[in-house]
């Protein structure tokens, strides 16, 4: 994490506090978000440790957002996921589901264990989701803390910033992940190297999109360069607009998880 980078964040980062001031702290009002990222080739132009930036970064913007006392806080970002679909490319450091599984469920019941009753996953990278998905219930089950999942691939994407196309075909280090990186981390970003490169994946079904799931792919099938999308049209400009329409909307959503009761469903 780039602590100093990250201000906001910083001020929420629940292991900077004492194991008092953690035990005097009221976990009944509090929420816990679990950064998820992952260490991965991004194609010629991204660093691999693009998802585990744009997930503290994210969560920074959002935390503009809320009031300094919310009882909001933040564990360090866990920066490898489950990665294999690029483990053949140089800079890929993945977890198998099995490690991630164990990983996240020792972190869950920690969570437990210290008394927070509320953890949200905040997930930057797509391959983590099902085994996110998949260890929430069984951990919910185990130990009856609410886990909810937040993806940074489910927040709006206005159509003026990133076009609805660009959105479905342009998954990994295309103009979305690229604008983002440029506001956020110009120093990190090869501009001259971006490329361009999408699967012909539209023309064959709606069955086969990326975001259906429904296609266990490898990046060696639907990409030569580690790219899928369209980074040469990504902006430091639209990489402000997404960061402000997300951030808010992040901080909603940490907000409603925060004041989610699940006795008063029924
Ligand atoms: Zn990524």
């Amino acid at each position: 994490m780039n602590i100093e980078k990250y201000t906001y964040l910083q001020e929420r980062f629940l292991p900077r506090l004492t194991s008092a001031e953690v035990k005097a702290m009221d976990k009944d009002d509090a929420l816990l978000i679990l950064p998820v990222g992952a260490t991965e080739q991004h194609g010629p132009h991204l660093p691999a440790y693009t998802d585990a930036i744009l997930v503290e970064s994210m969560i920074n913007e959002s935390f503009k957002h809320l009031d300094s006392d919310e009882n909001i806080w933040v564990l360090p970002t866990l920066p490898y996921g489950k990665s294999n679909e690029h483990m053949d490319r140089p800079g890929t450091f993945t977890l198998s589901s099995d490690t991630l599984k164990s990983l996240l469920i020792d972190i869950c019941r920690s969570a437990h264990k210290n008394g927070f009753k509320r953890l949200a996953l905040f997930n930057g990278h797509g391959g983590n989701l099902d085994t996110l998905k998949l260890i929430a219930r069984d951990v919910r089950i185990e130990t009856g803390i609410m886990i909810f999942i937040v993806h940074i691939g489910a927040l709006d994407v206005p159509e003026d910033v990133v076009t609805k196309e660009e959105m479905l075909l342009g998954i990994h280090a295309g103009d979305y992940e690229t604008s983002l990186m440029l506001h956020d981390s110009p120093k990190w970003v090869k501009e001259d190297l971006l490329v361009k490169e999408t699967p012909n994946l539209l023309e064959k079904s709606d069955f086969l999109r990326f975001q259906s799931g429904n296609l266990a792919w490898t990046i060696d099938d639907v990409s030569e360069s580690g790219v899928v999308g369209d980074a040469t049209i990504a902006t430091r400009e639209k990489g402000a607009q997404l960061y402000k329409k997300q951030g808010k909307q992040l901080s909603d959503i940490f907000l409603d998880i925060k004041n989610f009761d699940s006795d008063s469903l029924i």
